[in-house]
């Protein structure tokens, strides 16, 4: 989940994390109004959207830009005119943009320096990672493409936390004048709190600045958290922002299915996480764009079924639809049930390919002939014989010690490897997932 710049720097500042004055407005006359309060001082009005680059980015009507800074109240009611109620596109947001509901009217900092900080947490090492650049203010994307050396990476002990002497190493290493290697590192330890705290998975601050007076201000924030930690952050889940996020997704959520809206076309329905990935890379390796990575988990019921089902019939960009369903906890009668249940409700106007195998096979594949529906059922997903020769070995090598794995990232890495070249598919992704359960109790040390 994601949340507005305002919101993050409400939550740095429980943290002693400076940032600048201000506050949030919804309308003209509350922007007006918070600039007065302010006083006579600069005012930065900046677009409130879920994605970067607002400052370079450009509204539907010509405005340019969705960071200004102005001088009076008035002023700073005519430049939220031009934001409010406007589409910005930025190089984050595709070509559609994002609706400015609101913007953030706050104290312009006088900005000498910008810095790129970062807490995230690395899949590689499965552990947090400090990243920062003395190259703030601009895309960290192309900084690391252009000079890759003028990214420094500081990974941190998660048992052990942000160790002062790492902090007082980034504030060197960021050029901080003597004077200033004093408040950093405060930042710094404020930054990776918030992090921990919060559950997050990253949070960004690009830029942080060091104002002509020598203060140092978070002046952006972005944050990203585990979704799966929300329920420990009720005031997190409050911030949520649905008009940010995909329709599809919000809708996949209110009906607890696991679901990722993507940009291709062919839409999948699978059980198991591991399976979801398998095909699509099936899909990808076919020359196909999957529409979405949607698992249904274990224990869905025919209601749910039926409601993922309707997601993916809705969605305009469809031109097809895969089932693929391991019948293990799940049962394939109650798939059968729920896509019968579905396409009553909502007509069916896209070929329909189900694979159905495991527990209740043949009941799922008796309900879905009785029904009438026109639907081509698969057996199996077109594995060439070549592969199956390769596939014990494979197996082998997975059962190995030398076979470790990390982090989920590279498990779904793992899995997608290993789908191109197995025809056993399903055995192996179930492995690797008994694997990964163990390996969360036997994992070596990280900095061992
Ligand atoms: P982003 O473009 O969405 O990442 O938005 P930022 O908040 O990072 O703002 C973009 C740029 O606008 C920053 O890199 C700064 O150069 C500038 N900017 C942001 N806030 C202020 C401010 O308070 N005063 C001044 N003078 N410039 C600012
Ligand atoms: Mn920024």
């Amino acid at each position: 989940m994601n949340i507005h710049e305002y919101q993050a720097k409400e939550l740095l500042q429980k943290f002693d994390v400076a940032t600048t004055r201000g506050r949030v407005a919804a309308t003209l006359d509350e922007a007006e109004q918070i600039a007065r309060e302010l006083g006579d001082i600069d005012i930065v009005v900046k677009a409130q959207i879920h994605a970067g680059g607002r400052g370079k980015g450009k509204f539907n009507n010509g405005f340019k830009g969705g960071v200004h800074v102005r001088k009076t109240p008035d002023e700073v009611r005519d430049v939220a005119a031009k934001m409010l109620g406007q589409i910005l596109v930025t190089h984050q947001t595709g070509p559609a943009g994002r609706l400015v509901n609101k913007v953030l009217v706050a104290e312009s900092a006088d900005i000498a320096r910008e810095i790129y900080f970062a807490v995230l947490l690395d899949r590689a090492t499965a552990a947090p990672l400090i990243v920062a650049s003395t190259e703030g203010g601009v895309e960290i994307e192309a900084v690391a493409a252009k000079s890759p050396e003028k990214i420094i990476r500081e990974p941190i002990e998660p048992l052990a936390g942000l160790q002062p002497y790492q902090a007082r190493k980034l504030a060197k290493q960021l050029g901080f004048e003597s004077s200033q290697v004093k408040n950093a590192p405060k930042l710094f330890e404020g930054l990776y709190r918030t992090f921990i705290a919060y559950d997050c998975s990253m949070v960004e601050v690009n830029p942080l600045v060091i104002t002509k007076k020598s203060e140092v201000l978070a002046l952006d924030a972005k944050f990203n958290f585990d979704d799966n930690a929300l329920y420990r952050h009720p005031e997190i889940a409050a911030m949520r922002d649905r008009a940010e996020e995909d329709p599809r997704e919000v809708e996949a959520s209110k009906h607890g299915l696991n679901y990722i809206g993507l940009d291709g076309n062919i839409a999948c329905l699978v059980n198991g996480a591991g399976l979801a990935m398998a095909t699509m890379d099936i899909i990808k390796f076919y020359g196909g764009e999957p529409a979405n990575f949607l698992d249904v988990g274990g224990g869905a019921t025919e209601e749910q079924v039926t409601e993922a089902f309707k997601i993916l019939i809705a969605d305009k960009k469809v031109k097809a639809i895969l089932v693929n369903i391991f019948g293990g906890i799940m049962k394939c009668d109650v798939i059968a049930q729920g896509i019968i249940d579905a396409a009553k409700t909502v007509k069916l106007s896209v070929p329909l390919v189900v694979r159905l195998e495991g527990t209740n096979v043949e009941r799922g594949k008796q309900l879905l002939k009785e029904s009438g529906l026109a639907l081509i059922a698969a057996d199996d997903l077109g594995f060439e014989p070549a592969w199956r020769d390769r596939s014990p070995q494979l197996v082998d090598v997975i059962r190995s010690d030398r076979f470790r794995i990390v982090s989920e990232h590279q498990r779904a890495r793992e899995i997608q490897t290993l789908g191109r070249a197995t025809c056993d598919l399903v055995e192996i992704v179930l492995f690797l997932q008994q694997r990964v359960r163990r390996d969360v109790f036997e994992r070596e040390p990280v900095f061992a």
